[in-house]
């Protein structure tokens, strides 16, 4: 099995883990806990069957296949080189892009997404998680690409944003004194949060000292609303952007890199709740159902039919509409615990993350358009003279 699992490295040079336009699904099975371990007679719920398919072993069995399934023995650095490289590859060549962690609370959402972030970048922790390393990655490959590019006297300008949305409403994480933002759409800058903090960053630390400083903020908003932070979530972004020069063209390229990680996605218990904790149940399960509802029609759209896609109806797919259906290369990583204790929320999340796999995106580069038609028109004038040279 741990042969299997480590050929999950061939997804990197796969091209099949990005063949398609749809979302790309990964499933993450964390390991038993200490008190899962300690349950007399505890059972698993699943079993790994490949690195592309998983059984849940409840009545009756079912198989679910997805682009990974990876088990408690790839580390957080193995998950990074399948899916994050190629995600900072793409963001690189202009494609927005964005992961989402999904699964029920304690199934490693977190964990997957940050991991231990106090302890720095990767060469300092082996629990260092998706987003420290993406951007250590990330600042490494820009570096190389001045080195490369000097000629063209290529730029990069990345800003990070860090927000919450917990009970249909936003907070700046990266300025808690900012809350409720409002999510706006805009023909030239797309859909954006209004008055939202954005920091530039230059390197790996500069990101990682906003996520802890946004993480802690994040804790403190929670206590002082007296709620658990899993019932929000969180969105981390990072706008990059080029610039360079190339036969008096100047080109200008962008892309938006979107890390979510999402509430808790197991049922809210809305029964005996009453004031904040009921408007709390409904708007969480609000979120959540509305990404459900906007991934359901997207899949029936993509079998022909013709339907409305809710993405207002929730402040969470109003904001990352674009990963959904639209033009960027997604990733979802859903967490399961494989504890039979957990056996139905974990059907829950094999069954969305099944769903979504369905999803087909048409992420194109976002390249300045005045500069490509211009480049393009020096390249068509070029080819002419090359012709008439021939001639
Ligand atoms: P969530 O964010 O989904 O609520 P967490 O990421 O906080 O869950 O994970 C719950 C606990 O399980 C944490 O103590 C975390 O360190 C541990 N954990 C989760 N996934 C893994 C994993 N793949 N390997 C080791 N520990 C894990
Ligand atoms: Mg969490």
């Amino acid at each position: 099995l741990l042969e299997a699992l480590c050929q999950s490295f061939e997804f990197r040079e796969d091209p099949s883990f990005w063949k398609d336009h749809n979302v790309q699904v990964i499933i993450r099975i964390r390991p038993l806990s200490s008190s899962e371990m300690s349950l007399q007679g505890y059972s698993r719920c699943v079993r790994q069957d490949s690195c592309h398919t998983i059984t849940w072993t409840g009545h009756p069995e079912s198989r679910f296949t997805f682009d990974l399934v990876a088990d408690e023995n790839v580390s957080q650095e193995m998950l990074f080189k399948v899916a994050g490289v190629q995600m900072v590859e793409n963001c690189m060549g202009g494609y927005n892009s964005c992961m989402f962690a999904y699964g029920q609370t304690g199934s490693g959402k977190t964990h997957t997404m940050l991991g231990d972030i106090e302890g720095g970048t990767r060469r300092h922790s082996v629990n260092c998680g998706m987003t420290p390393r993406v951007f250590e990655y990330l600042f490494s490959r820009i570096q190389k690409e001045k080195e490369a590019r000097r000629e063209e006297k290529i730029k990069f300008t990345c800003k990070c944003s860090f927000l919450e949305i917990y009970n249909e409403q936003i907070l700046d994480l990266l300025d808690t004194s900012s809350i409720n933002l409002q999510v706006r759409e805009d023909t030239k800058k797309g859909v954006y949060v209004e008055n939202l903090t954005e920091v530039e960053v230059t390197s790996a630390r500069d990101v990682i000292q906003q996520l802890v400083q946004g993480s802690a903020n994040r804790k403190v908003a929670a206590t002082n609303m007296n709620r658990a932070s899993s019932r929000s979530h969180s969105v981390f972004t990072c706008i990059i952007e080029s610039k360079w020069e190339s036969q008096g063209v100047t080109h200008h390229r962008f892309a938006r890199l979107n890390l979510v990680d999402l509430a808790g996605s197991e049922r809210q218990k809305s029964s005996g709740a009453e004031g904040e904790r009921l408007k709390e149940a409904t708007n969480i399960n609000k979120s959540l159902s509305t990404l459900g509802l906007v991934i359901m029609n997207l899949v029936n759209m993509s079998n022909g039919k013709s339907l409305h896609v809710p993405y207002r109806d929730s402040k969470l797919t109003f904001l990352l509409q674009d990963s959904l259906g639209g033009n960027a290369k997604t990733i979802i990583i859903a967490n399961i615990s494989p504890s039979s204790c957990c056996s139905l929320e974990t059907l829950s999340t094999l069954k969305f993350a099944q769903r979504a796999k369905f999803i087909k995106n048409h992420a194109i580069v976002n390249e300045d358009a005045s500069g490509d038609v211009l480049a393009m028109r020096i390249q068509i004038q070029q080819l002419k003279k090359e012709v008439s040279r021939l001639q």
